[in-house]
């Protein structure tokens, strides 16, 4: 079973009144206002996987700065795993910032369906990693809920690109060292936080944290597979291609171009996640 861990849908309004949101959500701004990205549907979604041969993609939000941009993209993501059952999984995104309304709109959508919490992204929602009091109220309902918690990560070093931030390995590392208790994934190879876990004493704080791979034909040669396996354990990365910023098919071929082992590319493609959000592979 293959199982694309980070994808992006919106709703057609997001496509159809771009300029309102440009305007409304930080977030959106950051990553939409000077580039051509694309969004996609749900439906778009599944054609993707369809071509791609991916069974299962998780569909993610964006860090929120906007609340009405959250519950429509939340209701947006729950309706799309309504709609299409076993195929799309549901996340939900908030901004930890918001207090009460964060949790509550956590546990709304989590009675409804939603199987984790992200994406975040520290930078434009203005949360700081280091500041566990003012993230202990969702990352607390995240632990109490077992469910994961998706955080964009930024590599210190390398290319500028849009909504980069600067959520880098040392500050991911205090946030994963705060809440030992909740499973974050961090995006993007956290930004190269795997290769530090080669240092004992962070390797044990990261003793519940997954990398994703999302955009990593954007970031890194096809080597970082092996060298992330390496380094931090193939039981902790999980293939997710950014769609649609990047195709699944092109990011399926850098994992299977990644000098992986059979069994480890197996556990990176799919095996991972499924156990993670406790999905059956049957
Ligand atoms: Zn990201």
């Amino acid at each position: 079973m293959i199982l694309d861990s980070h994808t992006h849908i919106l709703p057609d309004d997001f496509r159809d009144h771009r300029d309102r949101w440009l305007a409304s959500d930080r977030t959106f701004n950051a990553l939409f206002h000077d580039t051509a990205a694309a969004t996609a549907s749900a439906n778009e979604l599944m054609e993707e996987m369809e071509q791609s041969g991916v069974d299962v993609s998780v569909a993610l939000g964006y860090g929120w700065t906007d609340r009405s941009a959250a519950r429509v993209s939340n209701d947006y993501l729950l309706s799309a795993a309504s709609d299409h059952p076993g195929r799309i999984v549901p996340f939900c995104s908030v901004d930890p910032g918001w207090g009460d309304d964060a949790l509550q709109e956590v546990e709304r959508c989590l009675s409804l369906g939603a199987r984790g919490i992200g994406e975040l992204h520290a930078d434009t929602q203005g949360w700081t990693p280091e500041d566990a009091k003012a993230l202990s109220p969702v990352m607390g309902l995240a632990a109490e809920a077992a469910v994961p918690v998706v955080v964009h990560a930024s590599e210190p070093v390398g290319h500028a690109y849009p909504g980069k931030g600067s959520t880098t390995p040392d500050r991911l590392l205090a946030l994963a060292t705060a809440f030992p208790e909740v499973a974050f994934v961090f995006a993007h190879f956290g930004g190269g936080l795997p290769f530090y876990a080669l240092m004992p004493e962070v390797a044990e704080a990261l003793s519940n944290v997954y990398f994703d791979s999302a955009a990593t034909p954007y970031l890194y040669r096809s080597d970082i597979y092996e060298v992330a396996v390496k380094t931090s354990g193939a039981d902790r990365i999980l293939f997710g291609s950014d769609f649609p910023l990047l195709r699944q098919v092109r990011g399926l071929r850098g994992v299977r171009n990644g000098g992986l082992s059979e069994a480890d590319e197996s556990l990176v493609l799919g095996g991972n996640t499924t156990a993670l959000l406790g999905i059956s592979s049957a």
